[in-house]
């Protein structure tokens, strides 16, 4: 096996989404006005511990006010994936589902969809829906299972079942829906073994995409609260950027690679202080993977 993807060492999504549509394509982030079930009462109340009041979606906003945000920062031409990320992404009819999808998909530059979703919420009319968007255009679902080991699962209040997850994927994958799954690195209890059992459970559907994020804990969060309280062990920078590489050498190599590190907004941000500096995270995994000699798929 080579290494397919030069200095990058991994099957990055950037690169990726320019070969498909031939230039740079961003994302972006939008908020369509979501609630989660697992705040509203129906699944849980108070959400995962550790997720903040603007449904881990801080960068997001509506439509127009993101499109003219970003215009400064991209040139003109740029094409975008319209990126649904905060809260539950397809908890609402699908009606509102479809206005705001064709709403999205009808401004210039918009080349896809992407909707960030928990498993426990894809009925199959939503299904449905998703399978027709899917026809005409670029789409994928994102899930966010952070883990496949249910006790930490529950300890952090996820409020659904690995065999949720199982189903949806199911779902997803008779449809021909990509799917691109959410793990953490460095929950409360989790040690090596754990976190790389759920990245060869997530390996194990082939998914067309992963995303990897450090466990940050944030001011107004009930994780960051029982942090404060009394402190549990985190991951260092050296420790998070070994099991990155570690995950990565033994995943696949047509499977896209979102994220390998978050996007921590300082000023609300507890621990660790390092998930901070995104850049000089993302330098460090290149240099791991340099120094081992490795790439993404190496190990499978
Ligand atoms: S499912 Fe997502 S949006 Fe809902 S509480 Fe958990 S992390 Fe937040």
């Amino acid at each position: 096996m080579e290494n397919i993807f030069g200095s990058v060492h991994y099957n990055a999504i950037g690169p990726y989404l320019k070969k498909q549509f031939g230039g740079r394509v961003a994302k972006l982030a939008l908020d369509g006005g979501f609630t989660c079930p697992n705040r509203d009462g129906s699944k849980g109340t108070g959400g995962c511990t550790f997720c903040s009041e603007d449904g881990s979606g801080r960068f997001t906003g509506p439509l127009a006010e993101q499109k003219a945000r970003l215009a400064d920062k991209w040139p003109e031409d740029t094409e975008y994936i319209a990126y649904f990320q905060n809260f539950t992404g397809t908890y609402a009819p699908a009606d509102r589902l479809r206005h705001l999808w064709e709403e999205a998909l009808a401004l210039p530059g918009c080349v896809g969809l992407a909707v960030a979703t928990r498993p426990d919420c894809l009925p199959p009319d939503v299904l449905d829906l998703l399978e027709e968007f899917d026809r005409k255009t670029f789409l994928w679902v994102e899930l966010g299972l952070q883990t496949a080991c249910e006790q930490t699962a529950a300890a952090f209040h996820r409020c659904y079942k690995n065999a949720d997850f199982e189903e949806a994927m199911r779902n997803l994958s008779a449809r021909g829906i990509k799917a691109v799954i959410h793990l953490i690195l460095g929950l409360p209890g989790e040690d090596k073994r754990q976190v790389m059992s759920s990245a060869e459970y997530v390996s194990s559907f082939r998914p067309f995409g992963v995303k990897l994020h450090m466990l940050h804990l944030m001011e107004g969060t009930v994780m960051g609260e029982q942090y404060k309280n009394a402190p549990f062990p985190l991951l260092s920078q050296e420790e998070y950027v070994s099991l990155v590489v570690d995950i990565l050498e033994r995943l696949p190599q047509d499977v896209t690679v979102h994220r390998v590190t978050g996007d921590a907004p300082r000023e609300d941000l507890i621990a660790p202080l390092w998930t901070g500096h995104k850049k000089a995270v993302l330098r460090a995994v290149q240099q791991e993977f340099r120094r081992r000699g490795t790439f993404q798929g190496c190990k499978v």
